[in-house]
């Protein structure tokens, strides 16, 4: 029997591309996708098709709003910051950060892990072509790492040695592109877009937009959505 892994999967490019890598190395997936209250509410269907076209055993859709906190732009009702470029992007946490989103994320996916008896945890974290979040850095992922055991009854009692994946901390949007693509990755089903139009349609301007585009561009691939 393949070993279990749970999946944070997003609907977007990364977490697509962490899917297809944990299902090459032979792990069966449970895919975890958290509806937290995102303005890119298609994302979350977007999250379900990729899901479905990877087969992954099982697919949770756990509702968790922290647009009830608010304190982004990805929540509330702040503005999506437009037409920055390379430079601006680098310089400051943006508006687009939900606050602690990353270690909700994981601690959702570890109580999951534990429930079914997952060591592996896979994120789609990358600290190349990102928009400076700091927790998509490896130090952070590290931390979070080493709470998992000592937070868990099956890490403690040592049934369970938690690891988390972060296949794409090193690789640039274009390398993930074009490593998904080997995998066999359908790029169309996912959506990138921070502020998308009523039936989804990307800006075009977002953060998110710019490196998707930039990335498709680097890796000579057309971009299907
Ligand atoms: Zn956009």
């Amino acid at each position: 029997m393949n070993k279990p892994a749970v999946i944070l999967l997003s609907g977007g490019l990364d977490s697509a591309t962490v899917a297809a890598i944990a299902k090459r190395q032979g792990y069966t997936l449970h895919a975890l996708t958290v509806d937290y209250g995102q303005r890119h509410r298609c994302e979350l269907e977007a999250a379900r098709r990729v899901g479905r076209a990877l087969g992954v055993r099982r697919h949770v859709v756990l509702k968790v709003d922290l647009s009830q906190f608010g304190g982004s732009a990805l929540t509330g009702d702040v503005e999506v910051p437009k037409d920055r470029g390379p430079d601006e992007m680098g310089d400051d946490i943006p508006v687009t950060y939900v606050p602690a989103r990353n270690t909700v994320l994981l601690s959702l996916a570890l109580a999951y892990a534990e429930t079914i008896g997952a060591a592996d945890i896979f994120i789609g974290v990358n600290a190349v072509d990102y928009s400076g979040y700091p927790d998509c850095r490896p130090e952070y992922i590290e931390a979070f790492a080493r709470t998992a055991n000592p937070a868990t009854k099956a890490g403690v009692e040592g049934r369970l040695k938690f690891t988390i994946h972060t296949p794409l901390a090193k690789l640039s949007k274009a390398r993930i592109i074009r490593r998904g693509i080997e995998l066999g990755v359908d790029y169309g089903l996912t959506v990138s877009c921070y502020d998308p139009g009523p039936e989804g349609e990307p800006c075009g301007r977002c953060d998110a937009c710019r490196l998707r585009r930039k990335g498709f561009a680097e890796a000579g691939v057309e971009d299907k959505n």
